[in-house]
């Protein structure tokens, strides 16, 4: 999966350990998407409670962030993320 930004209405934050930005809309401050920087590609993952039919997409998986390294989430990330282009 790919995903384009269109328009600059979009605010950037890190997170606690600096590895991931996390996309806002300026507008209502909805988390729009997570994305991190990958062997040299933006990779990332849609909020997909934005989504029309978030019913086509798989079961939620549930994790615990919290518990990984720095290293078991880009390792999460780059197997599980789709590549954002456009920022
Ligand atoms: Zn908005």
């Amino acid at each position: 999966m790919s995903v384009v930004f269109i328009g600059d209405g979009i605010s950037t934050k890190q997170n606690g350990d600096q590895l991931a930005n996390f996309y806002h809309c300026k507008a209502c401050n909805e988390l729009l998407a997570v994305g991190c920087n990958i062997n040299g590609q933006l990779r990332g993952a849609v909020n997909s409670n934005l989504l029309q039919d978030v019913n086509q997409l798989g079961n939620p998986i549930q994790i615990q962030p919290r518990l990984l390294s720095a290293g078991e989430k880009l390792e999460r990330w780059d197997k599980l993320w789709g590549f954002l282009n456009g920022f």
